[in-house]
Formats: structure tokens, sequence, C-alpha cells
């Protein structure tokens, strides 16, 4: 590709932006936005080091003077929509990562709109006009430097890395801005010597396989070498649906968390029968009390929108991942699914063929029937399923639930 054609557009301190545009008094003000842990923050709370996924005690340590907001108020949905309609006028490439944050590939756009940087430019006024929100974009040939480029944009920047010029913008880099380096593997490469995405690049593979694994040493190793042939993937075939709670308190065990898995997959389920929708595949994210955290998933073959088909997988995943990690403390739990597609008369065959008719599984459908029924007529909260016995210690996850991708914490800018 000749052009930076491949653009990262990520909006900066997403929430508690959105919740200073809500409420003017807030403005220059360190602001966090969370219930447990902070989800996002503005950069005057940015200046005292709170940062997001940190503990809202922390925080309040670091700046007594920080103002809290409850992230249970709707409007984030309405500004993502307006941001992804002007992303969405320049390009139908966009792919959306997050409530806040895209690809788009405007390698197609550039004879009716200018070059990559002139339409990052009129992307990024478009979007302070019509929200008051500022975006950081990276525009580069290939996804990852472009996701890199806007992190080193922020805040309110705008970086374009012509082609032949990667390497030169990569190499001196730390390797946290790698996509996949966490604490954990920073420091492992620390061990090794390794500093910067340009030593990475040096380092022979087999040096960090023995440090790595195989698998995670060939992904960082083929990115630092600009290894990236991913293209732009649309919404729709991106498309999934989340729901995420974070967590107060010392949560450990599979037996404390599986009530709020419980509770995020059947608010899942339900949107996904609201639009006559199943999925295939289950994700759940698991954030620590370190602020690492970690993703698996599991694809069935055939799609579902049954709440206790789905809390199935996500149990099996669930427990995988406290079997790996004991004693870690949870401080946030997302659930997702994806690979959806429209619930049509092909698939309810398969579906009734997958369980042979079997009483329990129509039994677990007309339960879900039900349910949503009641939900339809009586509102979200008459429903606790038994499983809001954890409703004291998660918090704020309902208004940020309503999100058509896997929700994540505002927490890298
Ligand atoms: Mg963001």
């Amino acid at each position: 590709m000749d052009i930076p054609g491949i653009l990262h557009a990520d909006l900066d301190a997403f929430y508690a932006a959105v919740a200073v545009k809500e409420d003017p008094a807030l403005v220059g003000k360190p602001v966090a936005v969370g219930g447990g842990v902070v989800l996002s923050c503005t950069y005057e709370a940015r200046a005292y080091g709170v940062r997001g996924g940190m503990p809202l005690r922390e925080a309040r340590g670091l700046c007594p003077n920080l103002i809290v907001v409850d992230g249970t108020f709707g409007a984030y949905v309405d500004y993502s929509k307006a941001v992804f309609e002007i992303f969405e006028s320049f390009t139908p490439l966009v792919e959306r990562l997050s409530i806040d944050e895209a690809f788009m590939d405007v390698t197609g756009s550039v004879h009716l709109f200018g070059s990559p940087a002139t339409i990052a430019r009129e992307i990024r006024s478009r979007v302070r006009e019509s929200t008051g929100l500022a975006v950081s974009i990276g525009a580069t040939t290939r996804k990852f430097l472009s996701k890199i480029a806007s992190q080193v944009a922020k805040p309110d920047g705008l970086i374009v890395v012509e082609p032949g010029d990667e390497s030169d913008f990569l190499r001196p880099l730390g390797v946290g801005y790698l996509w996949g380096v966490g604490p954990v593997t920073k420091r492992r490469l620390g061990e090794l010597g390794i500093e910067t995405i340009g030593d990475i690049a040096d380092t022979p593979l087999d040096s960090l396989a023995a440090s790595l694994g195989a698998g995670h040493a060939r992904h960082l190793h083929a990115l630092a070498n600009l290894k990236d042939a991913r293209r732009v993937e649309t919404s729709r075939r991106a498309k999934s649906l989340s729901a995420q709670s974070a967590m107060r308190g010392k949560i450990r065990t599979l037996s404390e968390l599986t009530p709020v898995l419980y509770r995020l997959t059947d608010r899942v389920a339900s949107r996904l029968r609201a639009k006559e929708m199943n999925g295939r595949t289950v994700t759940i994210k698991v954030r620590f009390g370190d602020l690492t955290s970690i993703t698996r998933s599991l694809t069935i073959p055939t799609p579902t929108n049954s709440t206790s088909t789905l809390v199935g997988v996500g149990t099996q995943l669930l427990a995988g991942v406290v079997e790996e990690f004991p004693r870690h403390e949870t401080t946030l739990l997302s659930v997702a699914v994806s690979g959806l597609g429209a619930k049509d008369a092909t698939q309810l065959a398969l579906d009734v063929d997958a369980v042979a008719g079997s009483p329990r599984s129509l039994e677990l459908e007309a339960l879900d029937e039900s349910v949503d029924e009641l939900r339809e007529k009586f509102g979200d909260k008459v429903i606790t399923h038994g499983s809001d016995l954890m409703s004291g210690r998660t918090s704020f996850s309902d208004g940020l639930s309503e999100i058509m991708t896997p929700g994540e914490p505002d927490n890298d800018d």
C-alpha cells in the first residue's frame, strides 16, 4: 500500500469527556468516571497520577479533590453514535473496536476527500464541532501501527506515518506500545535487556520464545518487524454484544464470580433475543487487581441466544481462568457474544436438531421467554434471577452494557 490509508481513531478519555460535556460545572476539574475502579478520568485527574483501572480508593489518595461521577448515565451511546456517523461518512470500511475506538480504511476514499492526512484532519474537526470531544488519530499502512500512532498522538493529536517511514517511527518506542505487552511481559522483556520495539525486532525469535512462550513471541516479533497484513473488517462482521461489571471487594473464587457471569450473560442473551439474533462465540475478559487482564473465548457449533447455554460456555472459560490464576483478585469481568447472525428458520431448525427437542432445553427456552416478557412489562429491575447477590459489589456496568462491541475500560489514553 503506498498511502497511509488505515486510520485508527480513539476518543480521548471518552467516558470522562462525556461526563464533562454533560455537566459544564466539571470543566477543568479532575474528574473520574467509575464505581469500584476508575473507568476513565480527565487529563486534569491524570496530572495527579490517576489512571483507568485504578481502584477509586487509590485514586482519591492521589487526588483528594477528585470528583467521581457514576457511570450509569446513557449519554455515552448517543455521543458514540454521532462520532461513528462521522467516521462512516468518509468510508464504509469502519471496524468498531469499542464504544470510542475504530479502524477505518480510507484507501478508496482519497479521490473523494483527499489524502488520508486530510481525511483524518477533517474527521477530527467534525467530531470536535458536532460533539465537543477530542479524537486522536493515527494514519499508517498497517493496523497495529495506526493504533500505536493514535496512542502516541494523544491527547488531541494526529500522527501520519508515510510509507517507508514506519521503521523509524516504530523502533524507538517502548515495548509497552505493542498490542499484547502488559506489565508481566514488559518485565520479562526488561530482564532480557529489551526496552524498545526495535530491540524486539533485533532479538532472535528463539530467545524471545524461551522467555515468553512460542505463540506470544511470534506475535510480538512479527509486529516489531512490521508484519501485520490484517485488513479492516467492517462493523457488520465484527459486531458483538457485551456487558461488563467492575467489582469492589476481594473477589477471587469461581463461586463468587459465577453470579456476576450469570447476570452479565443474561443481559447479553436477552438483548440477542430482543433483536432476534444468535451468537456463536463467547468471550470473557477478566481484569485483575494488578491491572493485567486476560481474555478467553470459545466458539460453539450451533448459534444460540439461550441464557443457560451461553452461561455454560462462559462458566467453562471462567473456570479455566480461575484455575490458571488462583488467588487473583478480580476487578472487572466482561462477557461478549460475537459471531452474530439473524435467528432465521434454518437456525431454528438447527437448534431443535441439536437438542433433539430435549425437554430441559425447551423448558429453559420458555423460561428465557417469560423472563423477557416480564422485563418488557416491568423493566429490568424486576428480574433478579437470584443472581443479584452480588449487586452490592458490582457497579455502574448497566449503563455501559448497551454497547454493540466488546466494551472495555478507557484506560489506554
Ligand atoms: Mg479512548
